[in-house]
C-alpha cells in the first residue's frame, strides 16, 4: 500500500482507512514458521471499530495446536543458530532495516491500531515514533554490550558471558498495541532470542502487518512469529509450554498472577510481568504555574482515553489551592472531548470495545454511589452518532475508600482527593497495591527529593508527567510489576548469564 507521507488530513485518513480491507489484502491470518496460515481448526474471531461498531475482519483464532507448531519452529531457529548465534552487529543490521520498513510503513500501521481499538490516528502515530525509537535504540545497544573477565587470580580464567534465554512469548495488550509491542521484542530479538508474539485479541492486525515487515527486512524463519487469539486459549498454551523459556507480559494484574502460577506448573520460565496501575499525581501550593500543571494533569489521565497503565488516575492536591486547581483541570478537561479517531485534531477516541465501556460506566455510577462529587462528564457519548465514547469525568472528594480511588479502571475517569500535609501526600501516593508511576509537582528541591526517595513506585516524574524516551527503564514496583522495558537494562531480561572457568597451568 502506498501511503504518502503528507496524507495527514481527516480526509486523507478517512480514504486510507478505506483501502485497508480484506478485499485489498488486508492480512488476517497468524504468522508461523515463516508463512501467513489459518488457524489449525479454522477459528477465527471478529476484530471491530469500536468508533463505528463496524466489524473490520475475520482474524485466525489460534490454539494450542497452533502454539504447538511455532513453538517447535522457534525451538529449531535457536537451535540452529541463523539467528541466536549470529554475531551482535549483524543481528543489528537486520533490526535496523526491520525499523525503516516500520518508519516507511507508519501510517499504515498507525491507521491500523486506531480502527482496531478506537485511538485518535495522531496519538498512534505518537506511538510508532516510540515503537520505532525503541527498535532502533535495542538494535544500536547489542553490538556494544561486553561480558566479563572474572577477577581471579592467575592460575584461572572467569567468563562471564551472555546468552540469549531461547524461547520467548511476548504477551501484549491492546492499549498501545505496537508500542507495547516493540517494548518487548525489540530487546527479545536483539539478544538473540526466537520470539512469539501474541498480540490482543482486541487488536491484533498491526501485530500480523509488522510480522510481514519483519520477514522482508530477513529476519530467519521461525524467530519472529504472531499468533492472534484469546488469551485463555493460545496465550495459556503458550504460557504452559514446556518449551518456553520466557513469558514477557504487559497487560492486567489479574493475568500476570495467572502466568506466574502457569510457570509454576510448567518449566518455571522466566516471567516479566508490565501489569496495572493506579498512579498518584501530587500537587503542591508552591507551582508556579498551576494553569500548565492543571493541563499536565488532565492530559495525564485523559490521554489515550484514560486507557493507559501509568494514566495519572489519582489526583492528590494540596488543599488550600484544591478548589481553584480543579477548575482549572475542569477548564482542560473541556478542551479534551472525544472527536473521530481518524480526525488528526481529536486528543481522545473510542473506548476499545462494549465491555470495557460498560465497564468504566459501572465506576462511574459506584463512584456516585459512594458520595464522590461529580464534577463533569460521566455519561457515555457519541461522535457522528456512533461509536463507544466516555467524556473526561472528574470526581472531587474522593477517599482511600471508594472504588473509584483504589481501583484501576482503565478509562478517562479522574479521582481527585485533598491532603493538608507532606506526610498525608505520603501517605495517600503510597496506599495502593500498585506501584507504576507517581507524578510530583514543587518548586521546593528539597520537598522533591525528600518526597521521591519515599514514593513506592518504579518511576517519578517531577513536574511534568510521562516526560521520557528510551534511555530510562520502564516498570513497576508491588502489583504493578517485575520487569524492566527500554534502557539497556531490558536486554538484561532476556539473556542469561553463563559462567566460564578455565583452569589454567602456571
Ligand atoms: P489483559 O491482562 O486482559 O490482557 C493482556 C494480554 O494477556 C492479552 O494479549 C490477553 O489475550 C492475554 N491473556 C489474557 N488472559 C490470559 C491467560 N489466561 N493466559 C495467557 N494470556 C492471557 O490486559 P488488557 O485488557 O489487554 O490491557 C489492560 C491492562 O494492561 C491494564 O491493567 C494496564 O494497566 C495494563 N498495562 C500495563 C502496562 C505496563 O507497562 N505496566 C502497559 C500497558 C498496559
Amino acid at each position: 500500500m502506498s501511503l504518502a507521507s503528507h496524507s495527514t488530513t481527516h480526509a486523507a485518513w478517512q480514504a486510507l482507512a478505506a483501502e485497508l480491507t480484506v478485499e485489498k489484502g488486508l492480512e488476517t491470518r497468524a504468522f508461523i514458521d515463516d508463512a501467513f496460515v489459518d488457524a489449525a481448526d479454522g477459528a477465527t474471531l471478529t476484530t471491530v471499530n469500536p468508533a463505528t461498531g463496524a466489524a473490520l475482519a475475520e482474524v485466525a483464532s489460534c490454539d494450542a495446536a497452533d502454539a504447538e507448531v511455532a513453538v517447535a519452529a522457534a525451538r529449531a531457529a535457536v537451535d540452529g543458530g541463523a539467528w541466536s548465534r549470529l554475531a551482535p552487529g549483524r543481528r543489528k543490521a537486520v533490526l535496523l532495516k526491520l525499523a525503516d520498513l516500520m518508519a516507511a510503513h507508519r501510517h499504515e500501521l498507525a491507521l491500523l491500531d486506531t480502527l482496531d481499538m478506537g485511538k485518535p490516528v495522531s496519538s498512534a502515530l505518537g506511538d510508532l515514533a516510540g515503537a520505532i525509537g525503541c527498535l532502533r535504540y535495542q538494535a544500536e545497544c547489542i553490538d556494544k554490550l561486553y561480558g566479563e573477565v572474572a577477577p581471579t587470580g592467575d592460575n584461572a580464567l572467569g567468563l562471564v558471558l551472555r546468552e540469549p534465554l531461547g524461547v520467548v512469548a511476548c504477551i501484549v495488550p491492546w492499549n498501545f498495541p505496537l508500542m507495547m509491542t516493540a517494548w518487548k521484542i525489540a530487546p527479545a530479538l536483539a539478544a538473540g532470542n526466537s520470539v512469539i508474539l501474541k498480540p490482543s485479541e482486541k487488536s491484533p492486525l498491526s501485530a500480523l502487518r509488522l510480522a510481514s515487515l519483519a520477514q522482508e527486512a530477513g529476519l530467519p524463519r521461525g524467530v519472529f512469529q504472531v499468533l492472534p487469539g484469546f488469551g485463555h486459549t493460545v496465550g495459556r498454551a503458550l504460557a504452559l509450554s514446556m518449551e518456553v523459556d520466557c513469558l514477557a507480559f504487559t497487560g492486567s494484574t489479574g493475568v500476570g498472577k495467572q502466568l506466574m502460577q502457569y510457570a509454576g506448573q510448567s518449566n518455571l520460565k522466566k516471567v516479566f510481568l508490565e501489569c496495572g496501575g493506579k498512579s498518584p499525581n501530587l500537587v503542591f501550593a508552591d507551582c508556579k504555574d498551576l494553569d500548565r500543571v492543571a493541563k499536565h494533569a488532565a492530559a495525564a489521565i485523559f490521554h489515550n482515553q484514560g486507557e493507559v497503565c501509568i494514566a495519572g488516575s489519582r489526583l492528590l492536591v494540596e488543599n488550600s489551592i484544591r478548589e481553584a486547581f480543579v477548575d482549572k483541570v475542569l477548564a482542560a478537561a473541556e478542551a479534551m472531548q472525544p472527536g473521530d479517531p481518524l480526525d488528526p485534531a481529536s486528543f481522545m477516541g473510542a473506548m476499545v470495545d462494549r465491555a470495557q465501556h460498560e465497564r468504566v460506566l459501572d465506576y462511574i455510577r459506584r463512584g456516585v454511589e459512594e458520595g464522590a462529587t461529580l464534577r463533569t462528564g460521566g455519561e457515555a457519548t457519541e461522535v457522528d452518532g456512533k461509536g463507544l465514547f466516555i467524556p473526561p469525568t472528574v470526581f472531587d472528594g474522593v477517599t482511600e475508600t471508594m472504588a473509584i480511588g483504589r481501583e484501576e479502571i482503565f478509562g478517562p475517569v479522574l479521582a481527585v482527593f485533598g491532603f493538608d500535609s507532606e506526610e498525608e501526600a505520603v501517605r495517600l501516593a503510597n496506599d495502593s497495591d500498585y506501584g507504576l508511576a507517581a507524578g510530583l509537582w514543587s518548586q521546593d528541591i528539597d520537598r522533591i527529593m525528600r518526597i521521591t526517595r519515599r514514593l513506592r513506585s518504579g518511576q517519578v516524574f517531577v513536574n511534568n508527567w510521562a516526560d521520557m524516551d528510551q534511555t530510562v527503564p520502564f516498570g513497576g514496583v508491588k502489583q504493578s510489576g517485575n520487569g524492566r522495558d527500554k534502557s539497556h537494562h531490558s536486554l538484561e531480561e532476556y539473556s542469561d548469564l553463563k559462567s566460564v572457568w578455565m583452569t589454567l597451568a602456571t
